[in-house]
């Protein structure tokens, strides 16, 4: 519901937008290689420790700044890469005018003020103008917006203005539901209380029948 832009990191590299990240490569899919030089941050995390009051050279902590740095870059991994490039070359002409929703989709963030996780659901829909994406490019869009440091109003903005750039549909929503470890350990300590925010494009804003629609969808209980 805010108005925020994101849409100018869909295509920027980050290495335009981020200059002091570590010239590190993430390899996806699911193997957590981390290739690169991680000295400087690594050295970091151990002055890190020694501020909180630990002793970064006893035993259980030896190997802790090589951990969190490979952690960290992982977590983050979502600077190296843009929505068109995870979509590929997986869009299809198809004249299909109906809603299409992927929802539950599990994310993991960071907060950017806190640095600490938040994580939830997300559900996407989007009605095609002619393109269809392949289904499993929609959670892996989100991973490119939801593994960088983040505030979700902006997470569900990025995503939204990205499928509308790539796939120019009649419309597109997106709802976030989360929960903010910032929210929970720390501040006001507030253990069960989800955050929700939605970020609504073309027929889903313009049209309350298409929006009221998604967002049954998007909250009524799963049939399976
Ligand atoms: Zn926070």
């Amino acid at each position: 519901m805010s108005t925020t832009k994101g849409s100018k990191d869909v295509i920027r590299p980050v290495s335009a937008v981020v200059s002091g990240r570590a010239a590190v490569n993430v390899v996806e899919p699911g193997d957590f290689a981390v290739e690169g030089d991680l000295s400087n941050y690594e050295a970091m995390v151990r002055r890190q420790l020694e501020l909180l009051g630990e002793d970064p050279a006893r035993d259980g902590l030896l190997k802790t700044p090589s951990r969190v740095a490979k952690a960290m870059m992982w977590l983050t991994r979502g600077y190296n890469q843009t929505a068109a490039e995870v979509i590929g070359d997986a869009l299809f002409q198809e004249s299909h005018e109906n809603m299409v929703m992927v929802r539950d989709i599990e994310m993991y963030s960071m907060c950017e003020h806190h640095m600490l996780p938040f994580f939830g659901k997300v559900h996407v829909a989007y009605i095609p103008n002619g393109k269809i994406v392949g289904l499993s490019k929609l959670p892996r869009v989100v991973d490119v917006f939801a593994r960088r440091l983040q505030v979700q109003e902006r997470l569900g903005e990025q995503i939204a203005d990205a499928l509308e750039e790539t796939l120019q549909p009649k419309g597109v929503g997106v709802v976030i539901e989360a929960v903010h470890l910032c929210m929970m350990m720390r501040g006001v300590e507030k253990q069960s209380s989800r955050t929700i925010t939605s970020s609504m494009r073309g027929l889903f804003r313009d049209d309350s029948k298409t929006r009221s629609e998604f967002l049954r969808l998007a909250h009524s209980p799963t049939a399976y």
